[in-house]
């Protein structure tokens, strides 16, 4: 079986979460959304502060201070956890990062600051343009360059209205070249020179309600549980499947049981409503192209009847809410044999003996009924429940003159499938041939080959 390249290593301990949801602390603020204790998370100004704003919420939940809590957001909003909206834009300083930036009137023609604002009148019989202040003397108008005074408006002079004029080039314009004088290091920066700050508000993304539940809780706990059954579990396992198209699988769950290996994929389905045939259908595809016959979805809330049907046809073992609950919430199972020692076979009564103590229930000459409705006669099925899955191991016995040929074995392995048993241990006495052996291989068949069935002499002899 092909389990792939488990790169991504799960850890031991509820901290597998913050994988998942990012630091302790956002994890804290997470709780608290989700008890409703936080709604809304916006900004408010504060130019004490490094960066202009801060979120209160945040700050004092988490006692955590600007960046740090800008920084927690960010890693939600990107996991889709937060909504974020658009809540205001200022500008800081380019240089030192301030905000405290003043705005400054400069003459757009030679960038001189020493600019005025005023009503602009224009003297006709010298042509001299200046502000109102510049023609005021005791109440009167008298200009300033040829010193003749202006008494009627249209006649000697007029107005040009509201504008500046600059000090030093006379340059009048109607609107000045805006430049940002920054209160903290002095330096003067153009629009384009200024840092721009986007500042967002946040809210708690419903949607993904069911799916935290999970992940805060029964998740953490559904592990625990695959552990205590003996399992090596690794979240969010990258597995190479025969396509060669890479998948990654929620939980990954391998035990070595030494005469068998199980492995099972299992998927987390969970949304607001019940979760459909293409879910399922993708899961399922992926689980076989990474060669792995053992499914499990867990479906948070539930399945639509179509999906439903489909999954148990493909024989996905599908858990539900309650499911879980009753998997998470049953006693422990007693401890069961965790030392992996390689299986050696010596009898078909040893097999038995091996398979019992690891928690096997066996039934000699056991019949099940296939998929196709036949009845198949196993010649040991092994079963053990665990609650979540239950595993079958069909052993046939083939005792014959010569090596077994391929027709017997594709017999075998045509019956255990119909039986939808996933686990194939054939015993051979003699053996088997070449093609058959490659088969078995081909086919996962775990093959012992024996001289004959039983020891005959001393190797620990059944009564
Ligand atoms: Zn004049
Ligand atoms: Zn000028
Ligand atoms: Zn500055």
């Amino acid at each position: 079986m092909a389990e792939g390249d488990k790169s991504v290593k799960a850890t031991e301990t509820p901290q597998a979460i913050s994988g998942t949801l990012g630091s302790d602390a956002a994890m804290k603020l997470v709780a608290e959304m989700l008890a409703g204790r936080i709604v809304n998370i916006t900004p408010q100004y504060d130019f004490t502060n490094e960066l202009g704003f801060i979120y209160p919420a945040v700050e004092q939940t988490l006692k955590v201070k600007g960046k740090e809590a800008v920084a927690i957001l960010e890693s939600l909003a990107a996991k889709d956890i937060v909504n974020k909206s658009f809540f205001d834009r200022f500008i800081r300083c380019g240089r030192c990062q301030s905000p405290h930036l003043r705005p400054s009137a400069h003459c757009p023609k030679c960038g001189s600051g020493d600019v005025v604002r005023g009503r602009v009148l224009e003297h006709f019989a010298c042509n001299y343009v200046g502000v109102e202040d510049e023609f005021t003397v005791r109440g009167r108008y008298i200009c300033p360059r040829c010193k003749m005074e202006l008494r009627t408006m249209g006649t000697d002079y007029r107005s040009q209205g509201v504008l500046y004029k600059c000090r030093s080039c006379s340059e009048i314009f109607s609107v000045p070249f805006l430049k940002w004088r920054c209160l903290k290091c002095s330096s003067l920066a153009t629009e384009d020179e200024v840092g721009v700050v986007i500042i967002c508000s946040y809210s708690f993304n419903e949607s993904k309600r069911n799916w935290l539940e999970f992940e805060l809780q029964p998740k953490v706990r559904f592990m625990e549980f695959l552990r205590q059954h003996g399992y090596e579990v690794t979240e969010n396992a990258r597995v190479q499947g025969r396509s060669g198209a890479e998948h990654y699988i929620d939980i990954l769950a391998t035990r070595d049981d030494g005469v068998v290996s199980h492995t099972i994929a299992i998927g987390i389905e969970i949304a607001r409503d019940r979760i459909g045939l293409d879910r399922i259908l993708d899961f399922d595809v992926k689980a076989y192209d990474s060669s792995i016959r053992n499914k499990l979805l867990i479906i948070i809330p539930g399945l639509s009847e179509e999906a439903q049907k489909f999954a148990s046809y493909q024989r996905i073992r599908v858990l539900q809410p309650e499911d879980l609950q009753a998997v998470l919430t049953g006693s422990p199972q007693p401890g069961r044999e965790t030392v992996k020692a390689p299986f050696e076979f010596k009898s078909k009564s040893q097999l038995i003996q091996y398979l019992e103590k690891k928690g096997y229930k066996i039934q000699e000459n056991s019949e099940v009924r296939g998929r196709s409705g036949a009845v198949h006669n196993m010649d040991i099925l092994a079963t053990r429940d665990e609650g979540i899955i239950t595993h079958r191991i069909a052993v046939g016995v083939e005792v014959a003159e010569k090596p077994m040929g391929l027709e017997r074995i594709f017999d075998f392995d045509d019956r255990a499938y119909d039986a939808g048993i996933l686990d194939k241990v054939l015993i051979a006495v003699p053996g088997l041939t070449k093609e058959a052996r490659q088969f078995a291989k081909r086919q996962g068949i775990r093959v012992f080959e024996a001289g004959q069935l039983e020891p005959t002499a001393e190797e620990n002899p059944k009564p």
